[in-house]
């Protein structure tokens, strides 16, 4: 008989204990969800604009990125995410340029540190917050961010032209200056070191950067011999500037 009756009291337990779950199932049910609806909703989703997701090189509405080339950013990597590639090109006015060729990106290795972003001089990355970044391959993580095709260098503007074109010309009248007043000292029978110096804010500049050039030098050097040897020089371009300038 006791057997009976806890067999009801066990059955008894377990049916309240079943409804007490289902209770608890059935309220979650009908209850709204409050997980995200990822993938559903990705594209009215919208992230922390500060989540760092993947490295960029920001484009203006052109399709001009700022990138200088400078390498700071490969830099200060620490890790070595950042790979640039550079190469020389002609500008307008003959001379040469570096700019960038290749941006290369390793999305696998990067740790968000932001460090290229906050050193880079012209703010030419950011970080976007696009986080879809998922692949199968660590190649596929490897990106180029300079992703758009290259302008070709820009048309000299008419001021720069008319620059060039002063800055020649003033060159010229100081050669041709310089050669008459040899001429006439070659003439008069004098010294050619009698003549007025030649293009002076010319010979004034290179000696200045002579002795800039040198006093660098000295401070580079490391050994007795090389300070000695740096020093002779920078006193003799010195005592040169005395005896043409009198400083
Ligand atoms: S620091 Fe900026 S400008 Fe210099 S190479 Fe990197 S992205 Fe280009
Ligand atoms: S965020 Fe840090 S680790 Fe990533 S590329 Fe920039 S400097 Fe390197």
């Amino acid at each position: 008989m006791g057997s009976v009756k806890e067999y009801f009291s066990n059955f008894g337990s377990g049916l309240k204990s079943l409804i007490q779950g289902l209770s608890v199932t059935g309220k979650e049910f009908v209850t709204p969800k409050i997980t995200e609806y990822y993938p559903e909703d990705r594209k009215t989703y919208k992230w922390p604009e500060r989540f760092r997701a993947i490295l960029e090189l920001v484009y203006d509405a052109e399709g001009n990125h700022k990138c200088i080339a400078c390498g700071t950013c490969e830099r200060v990597c620490p890790n070595g995410t950042i790979t640039l590639e550079t190469k020389m090109v002609d500008t307008w006015d003959g001379k040469k340029k570096k700019k960038l060729d290749k941006y290369i990106y390793d999305l696998g290795s990067c740790t968000f540190c932001n460090l290229c972003v906050i050193n880079c001089p012209t703010d030419a990355l950011a970080f976007s917050n696009d986080f879809e970044q998922a692949a199968f391959t660590r190649d596929y993580l490897v990106k180029k961010l300079n992703y758009l095709p290259e302008k070709p260098e820009p048309a000299p503007t008419p001021e720069q032209i008319a620059k060039a074109q002063a800055e020649k010309q003033a060159k010229i009248e100081a050669a041709m200056k310089a050669k008459a007043a040899r001429d006439a000292a070659a003439a008069s029978g004098a010294s050619p070191a009698d003549a007025p110096a030649a293009a002076p804010a010319t010979a004034e500049d290179k000696l200045a950067k002579a002795i800039a050039d040198a006093t660098a030098e000295f401070k580079a050097a490391t050994t007795d011999e090389e300070k000695a040897k740096a020093k002779e020089k920078l006193q003799k371009l010195v005592a040169i500037r005395k005896a043409k300038t009198g400083k």
